[in-house]
């Protein structure tokens, strides 16, 4: 029996994707040999390449004049890689700071660059998204920097700024395929593929191909935007195991009914859960109410020296990963697109049982 695992990352995956991984680990279409074991370059993997990358169009209607790389290196690293692929002869770069992701993405810039810091949610801990109109945008920026779904804090955008013309540059690791995005808005998107892509060690990077060439010199290659884009992410060997599996899951996420069945369900199984939070005087979310993550979802004991018996309960039903980060504490469900509705409504029963017994 498998787990309700509510880990914000590496996460659940399609049960149907790993029976199917399962299905192909020896033999994968009478190669005789596993995904794995291929050449990057033969004709095989090619073709799970390519069609891993027009399925990941196909879902979020990527336009022409964008480029979607298939890259190593965690979000993390693109921390670093953004300045280095976008500055070109600028020499600063404007940030939005939500929270513990978006702090990570300034302090790594600041390596690269001069950071403008254009809003700020530290006034109130980090529990919402500050409005455009209090933005202190600079025209002169390379680019403006947002995390739409701070993993940490279960902040998320609901809207798209208008930065004026500067491109807008995302880091979507948490939420990525989990809602629509009008990608034409954006200059580039990127994240980490282990929470509703796959397995981690693929990264994604979709970029507007005039956003390509600006590369600083000390680039390393394996980074360069560019250089990847014109040798279809195969200038070095890709994490093809990876790249196979998100395949699988784009494949399942269209036989689902694509990124708007799946965005309803997803609305669905968040108000679940923050439907009985809000009626709870046991529970508590501290998020501003239009801009609550549908992904990760932290919560608060009333008494948090109940913590460890809630988390101890909740594994003995089955339950687990549900501790939340270190930085904020508490508890946090993570609710990617493979976690089925019967997973949230275990844990809302056993939430309410364990405030029944405990509240
Ligand atoms: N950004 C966000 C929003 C994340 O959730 C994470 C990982 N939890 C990262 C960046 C860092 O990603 P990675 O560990 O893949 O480098």
């Amino acid at each position: 029996m498998r787990t309700f695992n509510f880990s914000a990352g590496p996460a659940v995956l399609p049960e149907p994707v790993l029976r199917r991984a399962a299905d192909e680990m020896l033999d994968w279409h009478g190669s005789g040999m596993s995904v794995m074991e291929m050449s990057h370059r033969g004709k095989e993997f090619i073709g799970i390449a390519s069609k891993a990358e027009s399925d990941f169009r196909k879902l979020l209607a990527v336009p022409d004049n964008y480029r979607v790389l298939f890259l190593q290196g965690g979000a993390m690293a693109e921390n670093a890689l953004i300045p280095m692929n976008l500055l070109g002869e600028k020499t600063s770069a404007d940030y939005v700071n939500t929270g513990e992701w978006s702090k990570k993405s300034i302090k790594e810039a600041g390596k690269y660059c001069k950071v403008n810091v254009a809003a700020t949610a530290a006034d109130r801990d980090f529990t919402y998204v500050p409005a455009q109109d209090t933005w202190q945008l600079d025209p002169n920026a390379a680019y403006v920097h947002i995390c739409t779904n701070e993993t940490i804090g279960g902040v998320e955008y609901n809207w798209v700024p208008d930065t004026h013309g500067v491109p807008l540059v995302a880091d979507m690791s948490s939420h990525l395929l989990s809602r629509a995005v009008d990608v034409a808005k954006y200059g580039v998107i990127y994240g980490g593929a282990q929470k509703n892509i796959g397995p981690a060690g693929l990264t994604l990077v979709v970029v507007r191909d005039d956003l390509l060439g600006h590369a600083l010199p000390i680039t390393p290659s394996a980074f360069n935007w560019k250089e990847q884009a014109d040798n279809d992410s195969m200038l070095n060997t890709p994490p093809t195991y990876s790249i196979y599996i998100a395949g699988l899951v784009f494949e399942w996420l269209l036989e689902q009914g694509g990124i708007e069945a799946i965005e309803k369900r997803n609305i669905a199984k968040a108000a679940l859960l923050y439907d009985y939070l809000d009626q709870s005087r046991f529970y508590s979310n501290p998020v501003a109410r239009g801009d609550r993550s549908r992904m990760n979802i932290p919560f608060r004991l009333a008494d948090a020296a109940l913590d460890d018996a809630f988390l101890k309960g909740a594994q003995q039903n089955n339950m687990v990963q549900l501790k939340g980060h270190r930085v904020v504490g508490g508890m946090r469900a993570s609710i990617y697109n493979a976690m089925p509705v019967e997973g949230v409504q275990a844990l809302v029963a056993y939430m309410k049982e364990f405030e029944r017994t405990h509240g």
